[in-house]
């Protein structure tokens, strides 16, 4: 018996609330129809499922610790105590915290071969050392316990889901019972996914506590490089200007060095998208076969090229913003203004240099048409875009277009360099520009790529990824030179 007493007594009983108004006769009849399911809790998730139970036609009972007393239920769903309510339906959903648990141990006839959905999820992982709905199955061994819906929350239930949260997760260890639950969510309209046995819960519980953790080293490796190379251009223009020139040009942390650091990260995680795609081709050709498991660091890797290809696009559109405001800062109206004026007062004039104006107009065009790529890669990456897109659409955008991406985008940081180019006077301190360092990673994946492309290699790699296996071949050479 629980705390409260509401193990359904005689007392409790006669407390019953029905809350459902008469039926004439034709409701009667309809809701002998309907398929009895039963709630177990009237808080905020309990009324949202039940909500959507009665839109989708079942007939409704709720079981709660205080049948008189508890807060307001959906129109047309009764309130039991809580063991009559579970004589009432096969299949129960279970909204109650896990701490509460114990109350059911003494309903266990009432729920013997019952359907138990357990929707519980914690506030930490590894709160128990068993997952909630193991615990669950080990207090009532004769229900069939269901792990589901958990990852739906009350509000996403109550408004209609969105795509994100339209998918129920479900595992259990008796695949009729799971079935049965499967076909509750398709009725609400949801999609289902079968997780597997019973064991799979844990992984089910601890889903709603990630917090995009698909997000998670690739914004980890952003904050990373952006802060090695934010202090890196900081010694090279700020500092060492103070200590060997004496002048104080700090004004230039806010925008100038922002400028040079976001173009140089958003280029550096550019080519870390297409980097593992490099190195698994080369892999396969060095392993000569495509059945052969990556490393798992590299299918990690893979996993979240889409995540580091769109912080890389937000990095460039910050850049693509700086740079639209240098004309109108003081700093660079001010060193015009005086260049003017100190040729006017010298009688000096501009020589126009054509090569000059070629590699200016070269650098612009790059970078716009690379931040243009790169807008579309982003744009093609949003599921509502990619669905709509074919396979080999989508692998064009992505993977081709992505690479000139890549090209654009690494010629507009030579051309930026392109006339102090591994000039000696533009190391301080031993250290190169920022923008050189930039320039290993995307160098190294284009040329590997290049290497890729040859038609001797590329030809390789088609056959190994379309199943052929070097040491397959061998074997059978050296078989049929056996039977000769
Ligand atoms: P809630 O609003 O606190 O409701 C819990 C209900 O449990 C209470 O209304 C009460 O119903 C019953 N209860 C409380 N103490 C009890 C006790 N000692 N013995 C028996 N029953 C007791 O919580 P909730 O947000 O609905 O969450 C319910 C479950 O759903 C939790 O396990 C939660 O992890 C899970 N869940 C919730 C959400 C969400 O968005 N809220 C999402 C996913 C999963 P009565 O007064 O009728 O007895």
């Amino acid at each position: 018996m629980s705390s409260d007493g509401s193990n359904g007594d005689s007392t409790e009983e006669k407390r019953e609330v029905v809350v459902l108004l008469p039926l004439d006769g034709a409701r009667a009849a309809s809701a002998a129809q309907q398929e009895p399911l039963c709630i177990f809790g009237t808080g905020d998730f309990g009324r949202s499922l039940g909500q959507r139970l009665l839109h989708s036609g079942y007939r409704l009972t709720y079981g709660s610790r205080r049948p008189g007393g508890c807060g307001p239920v959906p129109p047309g769903a009764q309130v039991m105590s809580h063991a009559s309510a579970a004589q009432s339906a096969p299949l129960l959903f279970l909204c109650i915290h896990r701490e509460n648990y114990d109350f059911l141990k003494p309903l266990a006839p009432q729920l013997q071969g019952k359907v138990l959905v357990d929707v519980s999820n914690n506030q930490e992982k590894n709160m128990y050392p068993e997952a909630n709905a193991e615990y669950l199955q080990r207090l009532i061994p004769g229900a069939h316990v269901v792990k589901a819906f958990n990852t739906l929350s009350a509000w996403a239930l109550q408004n209609g889901p969105s795509d994100a949260s339209r998918q129920v997760h479900l595992c259990g260890n008796d695949s009729e019972a799971k079935q049965a639950v499967a076909a509750v969510a398709t009725k609400l309209g949801l999609s289902v996914l079968d997780r597997g046995s019973l064991s799979a819960a844990r992984q089910l519980e601890d889903a709603p506590l990630e917090l995009f953790p698909e997000w998670r080293l690739p914004v980890r490796l952003a904050v990373g490089l952006t802060a090695a190379f934010y202090l890196y251009v900081l010694i090279r223009d700020v500092v060492f200007s103070y200590v060997e020139k004496n002048k104080d040009v700090s004004f230039r942390m806010i925008v100038s060095l922002a400028n040079k650091v976001f173009p140089i990260v958003s280029i550096i995680m550019l080519s870390l998208c297409y980097l593992p795609g490099v190195i698994a081709a080369f892999l396969q050709l060095y392993r000569g076969t495509k059945y052969k498991r990556f490393p798992d660091w590299l299918d990690r890797w893979m996993l979240c090229r889409k995540q580091l290809g769109l912080i890389a696009l937000g990095l460039a559109s910050l850049h693509v913003l700086y740079s639209l405001i240098i004309p109108i800062r003081y700093y660079v109206r001010f060193k015009v203004a005086a260049s003017t004026v100190s040729k006017a007062r010298g009688n000096e004039t501009a020589v126009f240099n054509n090569s000059v104006a070629w590699i200016n107009d070269s650098f612009y065009s790059a970078g716009i048409l690379g931040f243009g790529l790169y807008l579309l890669l982003g744009i093609t990456s949003l599921p509502s875009v990619s669905n709509a897109l074919s396979w080999r659409e989508f692998s064009f955008i992505q993977s081709k277009l992505g690479y000139l991406t890549l090209f654009f985008c690494t010629l507009h940081t030579y051309l930026y360099g392109s006339s102090t180019f591994l000039l000696v006077s533009t190391y301080k301190w031993f250290t190169p520009p920022g923008y050189m360092l930039s320039l290993v990673l995307p160098t190294v994946v284009i040329v590997l790529k290049l290497l890729i492309l040859l038609p001797c290699v590329d030809r390789r790699v088609a056959r190994i990824r379309r199943g052929w296996e070097r040491n397959a071949q061998a074997e059978e050479e050296s078989r049929k030179l056996l039977l000769t």
